[in-house]
């Protein structure tokens, strides 16, 4: 069920690899009747259907960089300008830069964002649950070192096939990764404080108990 809301419901989540952001997304954007718009799977869809964008951005993607803001701004506004955007939506991975948050604001103008959240778990908590991942290697199953026989045997429970660690999966990639995001992300984060639009949610714990968090913040902002 969708809940009453007097105006458009315009959300941004922010959030390490690793803190639940994708749960959390999906479960907000069935709440608020919204769409869940991340530009990341925007940009792996374009590569994978070899559009002209896709072409353009593969490198970038591949090389782990930020495609520029430019084209990240036609991006967004023709998926902003769609119908099902119009009585709000929930942003992820956009805006990745304070140029890009500015360009939001303006698209957005007068009303701009709403809330931008910070689904926050420390580091050392990702670090764990990302680096005790396993996956199958034929058929993709996921295993938690901590929890799945099949991590421990390194044969997996579905397919019998070899359960391995991704190599970005090991805690120096995995450090590496979280430190370019959080480089990235505090300006943002200090963006939207300083104008009064973030709101921090502690993401360690049950997930239903942060989902009722999350929606109690943002039924509070939107009053
Ligand atoms: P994500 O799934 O959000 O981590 O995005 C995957 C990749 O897409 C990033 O590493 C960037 O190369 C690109 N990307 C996604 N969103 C943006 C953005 N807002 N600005 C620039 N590049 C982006």
């Amino acid at each position: 069920m969708n809940a009453p809301v007097a105006q458009a419901v315009r959300l941004i989540i922010f959030g390490r690899q690793g803190a639940g952001k994708g749960t959390q997304a999906t479960r907000l954007a069935e709440r608020y009747g919204v769409p869940h718009i991340s530009t990341g799977d925007m940009l792996r869809a374009a590569v994978a259907s070899g559009s002209s964008l896709g072409l353009q951005v593969k490198e970038i993607m591949d090389s782990g960089g930020l495609v520029s803001d430019d084209v990240m701004e036609g991006v967004v506004a023709d998926r902003l300008a769609q119908a099902d955007a119009a009585a709000g939506f929930l942003l992820d991975g956009y805006p990745r830069t304070p140029g890009q948050a500015e360009f939001l604001q303006r698209i957005l103008a007068p009303e701009g964002v709403r809330l931008a959240i910070d689904l926050d778990v420390p580091e050392d908590v990702v670090v764990e649950r990302i680096t005790a991942r396993r996956v199958c290697r034929s058929c993709g199953t996921n295993y938690s070192a901590d929890r799945d026989e099949s991590a421990r045997t390194g044969v997996c429970a579905k397919c019998g096939g070899e359960v391995v660690q991704r190599d970005d999966d090991r805690e120096d990639a995995v450090r590496k990764r979280l430190a370019l995001y959080t480089d990235q992300t505090a300006p943002l984060l200090a963006w939207f404080a300083e104008r009064g639009l973030l709101a921090t949610v502690d993401g360690v714990g049950d997930p239903d108990e942060i989902a009722q968090k999350l929606a109690g913040v943002i039924d509070e902002r939107l009053g």
